[in-house]
């Protein structure tokens, strides 16, 4: 028995291992804002390399680098297309509408991820009552999709479909190298049709803070620019971006780990009765399960578990998704498993009032 918490809630709560830290402390740095920064130019170079793009620009967050995308491509007025459970449109506070002006319309995908079927039919006719359908919105991996990584043929499918009718697509690729680990596919294969693309370092690469945003030279200028205008123009963070160029090193490949915890979790969950995994399995860091209602709601779950020293949120009324990650191995998420059978075998309908706790999206 250990007392320590098996925090599960999301791969942000990662804490930065010693090496990063002290490849962190020793980063040669200078005035980002004026192109100065060495290692945030190193790490623009080689993100740009991997994705297979002419160029880069750090930021702070990937909600950041998400809009930092949508102004890119979009002007105030215009609409972008998106998967209904999209990251962009649910869980940025409104920002395409907030910082650009700009519509999001929802549309229903599979598992968060959107087909040309999906598509069809929902580019505006050029007439003065609508606005003008400017971009597609895609996630990879899903994450309140369920984890999914996109099959290759259904992306290039989609970037064709947009192309062709003068669209462009950005990917919030908040886990891109999670699809990478998932599909086997490089980086720059995923990428090869996207005109830009978002990547999050603070998720299961392991960093304290910082995003991406690749694409063309063109669209990187522009995008500099509304960096500036969303505040996130930076000066030394070269300090952030050796964090970042750690992560690339070290923290990719081990992204597989993460899947087969996620898998043995899942394994472990889904003989438990009045569990069901939704979807059946886990494809690579995220679990999502819900609970039969006779039993109890997802919040009442949540904070019994949280008694019980393990952290996972509820992600809906019945749903809730827990996350693998490299501060949880494998004892630590069998040792999970094991809790939540142990409560829902003693019920845990008393552990909260019937609210609903605040759904964390991260
Ligand atoms: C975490 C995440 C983001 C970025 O969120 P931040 O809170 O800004 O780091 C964007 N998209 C998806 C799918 C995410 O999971």
């Amino acid at each position: 028995m250990t007392s320590a918490v098996i925090d599960m809630r999301s791969d942000t709560v990662t804490k930065p291992t010693a090496g990063m830290r002290r490849a962190m402390a020793e980063a040669e740095v200078g005035d980002d804002m004026s192109g100065e920064d060495p290692t945030v130019n190193r790490l623009e170079a080689l993100m740009a390399e991997r994705l297979g793009k002419e160029a880069a620009v750090f930021a702070c967050s990937g909600t950041q680098s998400n809009q930092m995308g949508v102004r890119t491509h979009c002007l105030p007025g215009d609409e972008l297309l998106i998967e209904s459970t999209g990251h962009i449109a649910n869980f940025e506070q409104g920002a395409p509408a907030a910082l650009s002006g700009v519509t999001c319309r929802l549309i229903n995908g599979n598992h968060g991820m959107l087909d040309v079927g999906d598509l069809e039919g929902k580019i505006r006719a050029d007439n003065q009552h609508l606005c003008i359908t400017r971009l597609v919105c895609l996630e990879n991996t899903t994450n309140a999709g369920g984890g999914r990584a996109y099959p290759q043929d259904q992306i290039d499918r989609v970037c064709d479909w947009a192309h062709r009718h003068e669209l462009k697509v950005h990917l919030d690729g908040a886990r891109l190298f999670n699809a990478v680990v998932a599909t086997g596919m490089s980086a720059a294969d995923i990428c090869r049709n996207i005109d830009t693309i978002s990547v999050c370092f603070s998720k299961g690469l392991g960093c304290p803070m910082g995003s991406v945003l690749v694409g063309s030279k063109e669209q990187i200028v522009k995008a500099r620019r509304v960096r500036k205008l969303f505040g996130g123009a930076l000066r030394q963070a070269g300090i952030v971006a050796a964090g970042a160029l750690y992560a690339m090193e070290h923290h990719v490949d081990r992204l597989q780990v993460d899947h087969d915890n996620a898998k043995a979790f899942a394994e472990a969950i889904r003989a438990i009765d009045g569990i069901t995994l939704e979807p059946a399995d886990a494809e690579t860091n995220l679990v999502f399960f819900s609970i039969d209602p006779e039993l109890g709601n997802a919040a009442q779950l949540s904070a019994q578990l949280k008694r019980r020293g393990v952290r996972i949120n509820a992600s809906g009324p019945q749903r809730l998704r827990a996350c693998t990650h490299l501060d949880v191995d494998r004892e630590m998420v069998l040792r999970a498993a094991e809790t939540i059978a142990e409560s829902v075998a003693s019920g845990f309908a008393g552990a909260l009032g019937a609210e609903f706790g605040p759904y964390a999206r991260g």
